[in-house]
């Protein structure tokens, strides 16, 4: 009887989590007002490095973010005074989020898809928080000498993100670049990089395409999230300054 009902209550919060992403999603990038976004740092390692990192972070931390989308909408004739609003939520001291599917098939990606929504709506309730457009769980870590970071995502429908990140000063303007790039995402923008390679494509993931000769670019197209410095060669920018929305990005995101 017992495993009965909750089984059957299961069923049902899965139904209410999975029925919600079949409503209309919200508009979210009509930009007629500040979008609001909600950041989650994450503890989850018991370094007291990361942890003392992570209580230093306040709102201001973020503030880059909304100055970098306030100057790039300007190019496209947008004035926003104050695209988005940024809390910052208590550190969450949690085991990881389910983890990626290692491939793409259609069933693995939905089943994970499923297990973050309940993993986002089990984590992301705290009192004195405002109700977020977009949440963005940012994982603190520190880096570990030959280990690559899991990558980092955005997923439109959910708004909801997920980024690794390295808990360091050095790299926290990193981090805004990775965060901004996932918040893209959840507005509609795609990526624009070779997914093998990392490799910015042409055009569209060129900040000047335009530019002659075309190479070295000078920035980061930001959802190609590298500055190609030849036709296979790329790093990575350092700070949102070295960052543009292009405009097949813009134009995804609302502003054309
Ligand atoms: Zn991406």
């Amino acid at each position: 009887m017992f495993r009965f009902l909750r089984i059957a209550i299961l069923l049902t919060i899965l139904l209410v989590v999975a029925g919600r992403q079949f409503l209309a999603p919200e508009r979210l990038n009509s930009w007629d007002k500040p979008l609001w976004v909600t950041i989650y740092p994450v503890l989850v390692e018991a370094d007291p490095a990361t942890r003392r990192y992570v209580k230093s972070l306040t709102p201001r931390a973020f503030d880059a973010i909304n100055e970098f989308l306030k100057q790039q909408a300007a190019r496209y004739g947008f004035s926003l005074e104050q695209p988005v609003v940024i809390q910052v939520a208590d550190p969450l001291t949690t085991a990881p989020p389910p983890a990626l599917p290692t491939e793409n098939s259609g069933l693995g990606v939905a089943l994970w898809s499923l297990k973050m929504r309940w993993w986002v709506w089990r984590h992301s309730r705290q009192d004195g928080l405002a109700p977020a457009d977009a949440k963005m769980f940012v994982l603190y870590q520190q880096s570990k000498p030959g280990q690559l970071m899991e990558r980092s995502v955005g997923v439109r429908n959910g708004a909801f993100g997920i980024v690794n990140a390295e808990a360091s000063r050095q790299m926290t303007a990193r981090n805004r670049v990775i965060i901004t790039h996932e918040l893209l995402h959840i507005l509609g923008a795609v990526d624009r990089y070779d997914m093998a390679s990392g490799q910015p494509l042409a055009p569209d993931g060129l900040a000047n395409p335009q530019q002659s000769p075309l190479y070295p670019q000078q920035r980061a197209e930001i959802m190609a999230g590298r500055i190609a410095t030849s036709a296979h060669g790329w790093r990575r920018p350092a700070t949102l300054k070295s960052c543009v929305i292009g405009a097949a990005t813009a134009a995804e995101i609302g502003w054309l």
